[in-house]
């Protein structure tokens, strides 16, 4: 049989890879405002005639091409972006693959005009039909780029009459506006829609820009967002709950300045809402995630929305516990203004004192929780914790409570406010004088009064809470401490229990455990944590033990997370446990210093609020 198999003609395969690329006029949008983006523009101009079937224009500032980059570009796999393989895999620009021109090039009337920076260079004007080079010459132009796209899909009946209403293509294209716009809000933007300016965006920060594009009101609706890790950076906002869409709305990823869709990292948002909106309600979001080029795959779709990250399972727990813990702060203190620095106001504790210099005394032996052993009380290490932002929920209850009476203590405030030491010095001074701050009740909840009323925390699973992240930073940092036990303690187990011991004993381990031998069916340990009493030691590892044969196989927790959880609900303080006022009040500060202070581990809820207005409504 004669051969068959012949090599494509280049405009063929360029019209191939343009059906993959360029589905209508808003991904020609994407591509050309990508370009911009890449070329380092300040400022850039999108013009539309007719929803984009008769002209997208893109005017930018940036770095222009040479004359022989003009004729090149429309060449397929023609890229400056990258050179090999590896650099896969290191990208810092939108394009790379060299296709987006040489298919809008196949598939439609394409005008170019471009110059360097490079004054001694005139401009060049390329017109190029159908990958076929029309005309090629110089031309006097501003240094930058501008490509007009005419009469898209012209040689392409069938795509052309595809095609949807103006609206629905005009809506795409403002889509994909609004995302290059968002991801770049220093750069800026302007759009002309038949002769009018739809849009004009000033170069700005990320706020700024969603409220330029979204409209003034938008922003009492955000939610800061801000968390930055060894392996993932999260910033940007989350609409407020209370401001849920019955449509989809504004939900906005990008990874590195990309914007890309990702149902699973979307779920991760959603589950972090459970709770705060109805069933069938939408949340809406800008996060921008950065992360190291190395450790994503953009090379998975042409049009590079999607991304396939190395370690997903992560970046959804952290995804989730962020935006979980800016919604905590958010509802927990709606008084708060998240703009201002809550350090320049008065700590409650300090309303009625005569100022005295900060001194730095911290025992670090100081345990509240500890009586005696035997008894399996909890104790905590003291620590050092930034707890400003929760302190201000009391700014001004003694005040408003007691009254002032001192005019001298009163003008002494502002200058002991000033301090940030006063967060740290929770404990120290006669605090019986200065009025009793925490009850607790039916040896269960510790009542706070906070400035819109009261808190009331539920003290078992506020100590899980501080347990719990204790634990998982201990497992993860491997920076925990030892107690060395006097006498080891030695424990039997039947063989399948000590398998699921050894499986895990280097997490535990990491949260202080030593074990000085662990085989067959003994256990001896010389080492515990120092959060945990000898006498907690034996149930601690029974409940683990147990919680690990029930766990569900693949339910999308880590061993880690679910150690953690394990241990801190075996140490928690107990319901029925009383106690005294430092305990309550150690408790509470531990517990905003948490990063997820309203939820428990087992997301249960640990503290609600109560507003001075309900009460009021109940006295009638
Ligand atoms: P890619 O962006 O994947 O490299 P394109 O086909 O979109 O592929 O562009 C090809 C090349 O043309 C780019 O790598 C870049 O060097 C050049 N180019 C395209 N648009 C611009 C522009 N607006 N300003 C400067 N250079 C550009
Ligand atoms: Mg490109």
């Amino acid at each position: 049989m004669a051969d068959i198999i012949q090599l494509l003609p280049d405009h063929v395969a360029n019209q191939i890879a343009a059906g993959e690329v360029v589905q209508r006029p808003a991904s020609v949008v994407k591509e050309l405002l990508e370009n911009a983006i890449d070329a380092k523009a300040e400022s850039i101009t999108l013009v539309i005639k007719d929803a984009g079937k008769t002209l997208v224009q893109v005017i930018d500032d940036g770095a222009g091409m040479s004359v022989t980059d003009a004729r090149l570009c429309f060449e397929r796999h023609a890229t400056s972006k990258i050179k090999s393989a590896e650099d896969l895999f290191s990208i810092n620009t939108k394009g790379f693959r060299g296709e987006a021109l040489a298919s809008i090039a196949a598939i439609a009337h394409v005008e170019l005009k471009t110059r360097t920076e490079d004054s001694s260079e005139v401009g060049t004007k390329i017109a190029i039909e159908g990958s076929e080079v029309i005309s090629q010459e110089p031309a006097v132009v501003q240094k930058g780029t501008t490509i007009s796209v005419k009469n898209l899909f012209y040689n392409i009946p069938a795509r052309r009459n595809f095609l949807k209403s103006n609206t629905v293509e005009i809506r795409h294209i403002i889509d994909e506006f609004h995302r290059v716009a968002l991801a770049h809000p220093n750069v800026a933007f302007t759009m002309i829609n038949n002769g009018s300016d739809v849009f004009q965006l000033p170069a700005s920060n990320s706020r700024q820009r969603i409220v330029n594009i979204f409209g003034t009101k938008t922003n009492e609706k955000l939610v800061p967002v801000s968390e930055e890790t060894e392996i993932l950076k999260i910033s940007g906002f989350v609409v407020k709950p209370d401001f849920a869409r019955k449509s989809r709305g504004e939900q906005f990823f990008f990874v590195n300045d990309r914007f890309i869709k990702s149902s699973y990292l979307h779920h991760a948002v959603v589950a972090s809402f459970e709770g705060l909106i109805k069933d069938g309600m939408n949340p809406g979001y800008f996060l921008f995630l950065d992360v190291d080029p190395k450790t994503i795959d953009i090379n998975i779709h042409p049009t590079k929305t999607e991304i396939k990250f190395d370690d997903e399972h992560s970046m959804y727990a952290m995804l989730r516990s962020t935006i979980k813990h800016s919604l905590g702060q958010f509802s927990i203190a709606p008084v708060l203004d998240f703009n201002k620095d809550s350090g320049f106001d008065t700590p409650y504790e300090y309303s009625k004192k005569f100022p005295v210099a900060p001194t730095i005394e911290v025992d670090r032996a100081f345990n509240p929780f500890k009586r005696e052993a035997s008894q399996g009380n909890i104790k905590f290490p003291y620590k050092r914790e930034n707890t400003a932002s929760w302190e201000s929920l009391y700014v001004g209850l003694k005040d408003e409570v007691d009254g002032d009476n001192t005019s001298n203590s009163h003008r002494m405030n502002n200058i002991e406010v000033e301090s940030d030491e006063v967060t740290g010095t929770l404990f120290e001074g006669d605090s019986e004088a200065s009025g009793q701050t925490t009850f607790q009740l039916h040896n269960k909840y510790i009542i706070s009064p906070i400035k819109s009323g009261m808190m009331i925390i539920h003290q078992h699973l506020a100590h899980q809470r501080i347990l719990y992240e204790e634990l998982l930073k201990n497992i993860t940092v491997q920076e925990a401490v030892s107690q060395q036990l006097l006498f080891p303690l030695e424990f039997h187990y039947s063989k399948p229990d000590i398998e699921i011991l050894k499986k895990i004993q280097e997490q535990l381990e990491h949260t202080g455990f030593v074990f000085s031998s662990l085989d067959k069916e003994t256990v001896e340990i010389s080492g515990t944590p120092v959060s945990i009493s000898e006498s907690q030691v034996a149930q601690v590892l029974e409940q683990l033990i147990k919680d690990i044969k029930d766990e569900v196989p693949d339910a999308g927790f880590s061993q880690n997370d679910l150690l953690a959880k394990s241990m801190a609900k075996s140490m928690a303080v107990k319901t029925g446990t009383q106690l005294n006022r430092k305990e309550q009040e150690h408790l509470v500060h531990q517990l905003f210093a948490c990063k997820e202070p309203s939820v428990a581990p087992n997301n249960k809820t640990v503290l609600i609020t109560m507003n001075v207005n309900d009460f009021d409504k109940r006295f009638i």
